[in-house]
């Protein structure tokens, strides 16, 4: 693991500007700043000792579900409750940061659209 905090790391600590949507002790949302979705935000825990869903599951289960019960609670704000959250894991399933975090979709999405 690179011992640079990760570009979520860096706008946790408010060192780069993002557009924060939501944030709790554990947790912190903030727009896509290349969104694929008319509602496209990043739910990311503010450890980064979790690369990706996997290990965060096996390490902390319940920090995984309140990221859950966060999408939820946004999209209820933002896409009338209905969403698509996805956890890319691992560089050829096109994750970009190791620095666990899921995107919630939503706002409209087309039917098979999954995978493009
Ligand atoms: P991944 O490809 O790892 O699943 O997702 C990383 C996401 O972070 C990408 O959708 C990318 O657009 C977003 N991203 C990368 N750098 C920044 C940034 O500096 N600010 C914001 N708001 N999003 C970023």
């Amino acid at each position: 693991m690179s011992n640079e905090p990760s570009v979520f790391s860096r706008i946790i600590a408010r060192e780069i500007p993002a557009d924060v949507v939501f944030e709790s002790d554990a947790v912190v949302a903030f727009r896509d700043i290349a969104p694929q979705a008319p509602v496209h935000l990043l739910v990311v825990p503010k450890t980064e000792r979790y690369r990706d869903v996997v290990e965060l599951a096996a390490g902390d289960p319940a920090l995984l579900a309140e990221i859950v019960a966060t999408a939820k609670r946004l999209a209820d704000e933002h896409t009338g409750g209905e969403f698509r959250l996805v956890f890319n894991t691992g560089a050829s399933a096109g994750q970009t940061v190791f620095h666990v975090h899921a995107h919630l979709l939503g706002g409209g999405l087309p039917e098979g659209t999954l995978g493009h």
